[in-house]
């Protein structure tokens, strides 16, 4: 189909990506002494884009980070099935009101400017991420509760059809 095809695909350790997006943004976390951690196995070969897949868990990674107040934490997993990944990005950040959790992935949806305003952004971040999940056959589903976190579950198949 037509998202497939505008990937690169190539045969790549999904874990190890993930590993370097996770030291690259721990030093982010840290000025803002945000707690990060991350657990995964040591590979996980998956057929994908590189540079879109480490687009997806950057803008969410970003997200995570900015919608945490300082002292709060995050954490990474990622979990290897028969034919598919599965990471599992948990904040402990203002979290998502019901109402607006439907439009979150919607182009330039952001909640409450007046809240996330002084954060920037355009509101562009998820609805790319949505893009590279479906582009690669994948999901991605969130559950949010204001003031409590955010967490977002993705998941990728290990080969594309
Ligand atoms: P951009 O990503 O373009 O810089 P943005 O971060 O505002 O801007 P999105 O990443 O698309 O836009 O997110 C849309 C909105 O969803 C955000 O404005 C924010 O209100 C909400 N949101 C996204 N991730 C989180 C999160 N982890 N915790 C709380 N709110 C979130
Ligand atoms: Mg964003």
């Amino acid at each position: 189909d037509e998202g497939k095809a505008s990937l690169k695909i190539e045969n790549l350790n999904f874990s190890e990506l993930l590993k370097e997006l996770y030291e690259a943004f721990t030093i982010v976390a840290m000025r803002k002494n945000i707690g990060f951690t991350f657990s995964a196995p040591e590979v996980i070969r998956i057929n994908g884009d590189s540079i879109k897949l480490k687009q997806l868990f950057s803008n969410l990674i970003d997200n995570a980070i900015k919608y945490t107040p300082d002292g709060g934490g995050i954490s990474l997993k990622v979990q290897s099935g028969k034919d598919q990944v599965t990471v599992v990005l948990k904040d402990t950040g203002i979290g998502i009101p019901s109402d607006n959790l439907p439009y979150i992935f919607d182009r330039f949806y952001r909640v409450d400017t007046s809240r996330s305003r002084l954060s920037g952004g355009v509101g562009l971040g998820l609805s790319i991420c949505q893009w590279i999940v479906k582009a690669h056959q994948g999901t991605i589903d969130v559950k949010s509760q204001p003031h409590y976190g955010t967490t977002f579950v993705i998941t990728l198949p290990t080969k594309l059809a």
